[in-house]
């Protein structure tokens, strides 16, 4: 018999939605309602905890749950103060793109970040970023708000986590240099080549089909047979492309698995190496 599987995913916030939507997708049913902390699938033999997304890492690290949700940041910060917590990223999941970043007051003469007080909720990451580049600063850990701390002369700068930037531009702060790049990713405490329980390892290929598929688009499209090598060049992530003889006038239809975005750019260029009815199609799934 398979054992359950147990996911921690964030409860509320900005990683529930997108959550949420790659486990439904991935032909996971189940309902959040209200304040349920626990929703089980209906049709498949998989617990989902709903919990704050700092609880996931530990989640994870302890066995409580098999897979948890949660981004690099938060991984990142707690795996470099906390021992204990052995989860690691074993799939990045595409969405909740965000950087940690170091930002200053617009009318800041900042120049360097030596000597200097530098507020932030990742303070284990500052810290670190700090003593590997050799710079002498105060790190002082806040949880809330950061972006008011150079206002109000507690800090000469923030490192705080920046996505669109209009948190900064609204509190009159500019970025200066990135600490790090983050995404939600898939934790475990098992690598993924040495998942043993066969069940957790086709919930992960299912995941990389839905990921795999956001990106993905299927191109179809006719074309004169002498220009098949110029257009097979041109479509974008495409391995290879499936040829189908037309029934009239020398032409071909091209078919292709496009792994790469198709960009208006894209098809207008196919279209003048002599490809005509260009269709983009989104794909749902893919299992490879
Ligand atoms: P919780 O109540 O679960 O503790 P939270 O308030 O700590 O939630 P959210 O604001 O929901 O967390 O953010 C969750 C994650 O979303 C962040 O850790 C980060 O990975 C990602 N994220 C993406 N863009 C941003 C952004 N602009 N600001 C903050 N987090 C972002
Ligand atoms: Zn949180």
């Amino acid at each position: 018999m398979q054992s359950k599987i147990t996911i921690a995913i964030q409860r509320k916030g900005r990683l529930f939605e997108s959550s949420k939507k790659l486990l439904i997708k991935s032909g996971i049913n189940f309902s959040t309602s209200g304040e349920k902390l626990l929703a089980r699938s209906s049709n498949m033999d998989i617990d989902i905890l709903l919990v704050r997304d700092d609880d996931i890492p530990s989640l994870v690290s302890k066995g409580v749950a098999d897979l948890g949700i949660v981004g690099q940041n938060v991984l990142a910060e707690q795996a470099a103060t906390n021992r204990q917590i052995t989860a690691k990223s074993i799939l990045k999941l595409g969405f909740s793109k965000c950087k940690l970043a170091f930002a200053k007051p617009l009318n800041s003469k900042l120049r360097s970040l030596k000597n200097k007080t530098i507020a932030t909720s990742y303070p284990a990451l500052v810290k670190k970023y700090l003593s590997k580049n050799n710079i002498n600063a105060d790190v002082i850990k806040i949880n809330g708000s950061v972006e008011l701390t150079p206002y109000i002369g507690i800090a000469d700068c923030i490192c705080d986590l920046v996505s669109s930037g209009a948190t900064l531009d609204a509190n009159n702060l500019i970025e200066f240099k990135t600490l790090m790049e983050s995404e939600a990713v898939l934790i475990s405490t098992v690598e993924s080549k040495k998942i043993s329980q066969i069940n957790i390892i086709n919930l992960i290929k299912r995941f990389e089909g839905v990921i795999n598929a956001a990106e993905s688009k299927y191109v179809m499209l006719n074309a004169q047979s002498n220009a098949i090598d110029k257009i097979c060049k041109l479509l974008p992530g495409a391995d290879s492309p499936t040829i189908i003889p037309l029934q009239k006038d020398n032409k071909v239809a091209i078919h292709a698995l496009c792994k790469e975005p198709v960009f208006w750019e894209t098809m207008e260029k196919l279209k003048s190496n002599g490809a005509s009815s260009i269709l983009v199609l989104p794909v749902e799934k893919i299992l490879n």
